[in-house]
């Protein structure tokens, strides 16, 4: 019995520090980019994963994480509904 599970879910720095993903969550968030966020950037992205993007408390390097979300309900929204 090889791999431990919550191995993929840690996030490490280029400074070393290691986040669980309960330790994650409690970094500095800078912001988060939401699933039709990113599909503007990218071609195919899934309508269920936003990146989240926290501050390294050892180095205040910015830590990128696939967050998951529930999947949209939202139809009715055409794009032209946001005023910002
Ligand atoms: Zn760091």
């Amino acid at each position: 019995m090889k791999g431990e599970p919550n191995r993929a879910r840690a996030r490490t720095c280029r400074c070393g520090a290691r986040y669980e993903t309960e330790a994650f969550a409690k970094l500095t968030q800078v912001r988060t980019l939401e699933a039709a966020e990113l599909a503007t950037f990218m071609v195919a992205w899934p309508t269920t994963v936003a990146v989240e993007v926290r501050t390294c408390a050892a180095c205040d390097a910015p830590l990128a994480w696939l967050a998951a979300r529930s999947a949209p309900v939202s139809r009715g929204t055409t794009g032209s509904s946001r005023t910002k």
